[in-house]
């Protein structure tokens, strides 16, 4: 009933009441960003190492892998 949401990129709980879910976790809208250039990620996004990346920084480092290693985005509320 009063279970948390913790974010998966900064670990911190959400109460939000927007939420987002990427790659089974759970994330604050401000913190799907990616970890290079900064820009928020909207529909898709791709995750090396922890941290989410968009597809031109991601495809810079790793192009062969670009089409398995691509997430959805999907848009929640929370419970609360
Ligand atoms: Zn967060
Ligand atoms: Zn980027």
């Amino acid at each position: 009933m009063d279970q948390s949401a913790v974010c998966a990129g900064c670990h911190r709980n959400i109460t939000d009441r927007f939420l987002l879910r990427v790659t089974g976790g759970l994330w604050h809208e401000e913190c799907v960003r990616c970890a290079a250039c900064g820009d928020a990620l909207t529909s898709s996004c791709f995750l090396r190492d922890s941290k989410l990346y968009c597809k031109r920084d991601y495809y810079d480092q790793e192009p062969h892998t670009l089409q398995a290693a691509a997430h959805t985005i999907s848009e929640q509320f929370s419970a609360k």
